[in-house]
């Protein structure tokens, strides 16, 4: 019988990313990379080429930042309704593969399952409305309600003192490495990678984390060895 890669006898409390992790990234990249650059040029009159560029420019001068993942801030920016955007392509906010039978057995094993993330308050609403994460979930956290990006390392006392978890206990599974090793460096005890997070791109494994392609390798309960499905 092959391992989890987690070890859920220690496992008390699981964080969930949502976006590349639960979600595919691939409505998000769709989204910013040709739905914004493409409303811009429309709105300013301007070329498809143009338009590109200066929304590449803007993005890249956010990085990093909170102001990256605030959609109002792309609001001001870009001089149109960035949230109400959102709706026009929302028939591609998909679940993973596996995402169910994953929160079906965190559900049914009892531990506390936080989704936290970086999303925008409006992008979390919308994806809640698309998709059925939130039936298995107890809560949801964003960055924007803790003041910093989970990127920072200011983001993880925060949240624990918001959710009361046991960091040494604490699962946490995101598809950014950087977050990760935030989270690391807090004392987070088990963490896993996502190397899947677009299911239009190719895997990019991490050098540093536990990295899976999708959820079969850490379920809590090994459904395929055991018979069960
Ligand atoms: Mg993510």
């Amino acid at each position: 019988m092959t391992m989890s890669l987690v070890d859920w006898a220690r496992i008390h409390t699981v964080l969930l990313d949502m976006d590349g992790t639960l979600l595919d990234l691939r409505f998000d990249e769709l989204f910013f990379l040709q739905t914004v650059p493409m409303a811009y040029a429309r709105h300013h009159q301007i070329d498809d080429t143009a338009a590109r560029q200066r929304v590449l420019a803007a993005y890249q001068e956010a990085q990093g930042r909170l102001e990256w993942y605030d959609l109002d801030y792309w609001s001001r920016q870009f001089g149109f309704n960035i949230s109400l955007l959102k709706h026009d392509i929302a028939h591609l906010i998909q679940l993973r593969p596996q995402v169910e039978l994953l929160l079906g057995q965190l559900r049914a094993s009892g531990r506390p399952v936080w989704l936290v993330t970086n999303a925008h308050i409006d992008s979390l609403t919308l994806k809640l409305q698309r998709t059925p994460i939130g039936n298995w979930l107890d809560g949801t956290i964003t960055s924007h309600e803790i003041g910093w990006a989970k990127e920072h390392a200011a983001f993880w006392p925060l949240l624990q003192q918001r959710l009361g978890f046991d960091p040494a206990t604490t699962l946490l599974i995101d598809d950014a490495e950087a977050v990760l090793q935030a989270a690391a460096d807090y004392g987070i005890g088990q963490l896993i990678h996502i190397a899947t997070p677009n299911s239009s791109a190719n895997p990019v494994y991490s050098s540093r984390f536990p990295s899976i392609d999708d959820f079969d390798a850490i379920l809590p309960v090994r459904v395929y060895e055991e018979g069960l499905i």
